[in-house]
């Protein structure tokens, strides 16, 4: 089969590699579509994966084409959607069904062959069958639309509160569909780019303060008679943001913390004193529930996307043959064009 195999850092070449052998417990799994995530730009250019060579890409789905127990047998033809962290089933949190937290995962795609391929080896338990209703490019992107939702469900109930989002990348944007989802009453994005603000109007999202042209604390309180935000999101993994966030939030409010960081953070002590002062509850998230067949986020996802609540596709902006990867990570690492979801098909 063909694939991507990163072989060193910075160092991810398309060839020719044994398909793998299907067994017991697995399912080999036929790609029909790959998002490239964020967090795979340091990982292919910077860091590497946990051992070379490995085949990355997390996010994928795809046809069941092989399984090897007679048991799974019915599974073949099946259209399904892969989460991709092996929990270990050993350790506390995953004993509690917390898998999310296991101290002792794999991973497809970082640390264990990933969708970057034509085919996976997936085991059973992590395959979640599809419907019909939902495409394949849609079912690409239930790992991040999973981890938006476990992230908002770790606030309390949004029904009714007003949220600000900072950062509509991936996550953010889907961040924001899933607080309205929730029934959140007001949803307002903070961006750096005139495309975000475009691809917020068309889901719907109105209020976007480019931050770089406006002022964020006037804009929020112009919204919000003056009073700020029930919840903050912290979408960008900056100290600026962070600072930003809990200046905006009213009292009794949340700060919901999401965003990767990408520095050591420091806030002034004013800023601090506002923590205190205002009673604020702070959260933070990782990843994202799953439960097999039983109720998870994903399996919330599915029902989201089969609803039509959820506007996946219109988040992904780039759809390349699946010869083309190299031409996706280069849109998300050079940043010079506009970009949401990248993928590529086949
Ligand atoms: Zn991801
Ligand atoms: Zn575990």
């Amino acid at each position: 089969m063909k694939a991507y195999v990163l072989e060193a850092v910075n160092e991810l070449v398309y060839k020719e590699v044994e398909t793998p052998k299907c067994k017991s417990g697995y399912a080999l799994v036929e790609v029909k579509a790959a998002c490239i995530c964020g967090s795979d730009i340091p990982r292919i250019f910077e860091t590497g994966t946990y051992h070379f060579p490995t085949i990355p890409g997390h996010e994928f789905a795809g046809i069941v084409r092989e399984v090897a127990d007679e048991e799974y047998k019915d599974l073949v033809g099946e259209r399904v959607g892969i989460f991709p962290l092996i929990p270990c089933k050993e350790c506390s949190p995953c004993k509690d069904g917390t898998y999310e937290l296991c101290r002792n995962y794999n991973y497809l795609g970082s640390r264990c062959d990933g969708g970057f391929a034509e085919y996976v080896l997936v085991p059973i338990w992590n395959l979640l069958p599809l419907s019909e209703e939902i495409s394949f490019e849609e079912a690409a992107m239930l790992e991040p639309i999973s981890v938006a939702r476990h992230a908002v469900t770790r606030l309390s109930d949004v029904k009714g509160k007003t949220a600000c989002v900072f950062g509509p990348g991936t996550i953010g944007m889907l961040m924001a569909q899933w607080l309205r989802i929730l029934g959140a009453e007001q949803v307002i994005l903070v961006g750096t780019k005139p495309e975000q603000a475009e691809l917020a109007a068309k889901l719907g999202f109105d209020k976007f303060c480019n931050s770089k042209t406006e002022n964020v604390e006037e804009f929020i309180k112009k919204h919000t008679n003056d009073e700020g935000v029930d919840i903050a999101i912290e979408g960008v993994g900056n100290n600026g943001v962070l600072t930003q966030c809990l200046q905006v939030i009213k009292a009794g409010g949340e700060l919901l913390m999401v965003g990767n960081p990408h520095s050591d953070a420091q806030i002034e002590k004013s800023v601090f004193w506002q923590i205190l002062r205002k009673q604020l509850k702070i959260y933070g998230t990782w990843n994202s529930s799953y439960h097999g067949g039983m109720d998870s986020d994903w399996t919330e996802a599915v029902k989201a996307l089969e609803g039509g609540e959820l506007k996946a596709s219109m988040q992904i902006t780039h759809k390349l043959p699946f010869e083309e990867l190299h031409k996706g990570l280069a849109i998300m690492k050079e940043r010079k064009e506009f970009y949401n979801k990248v993928m590529i098909i086949r």
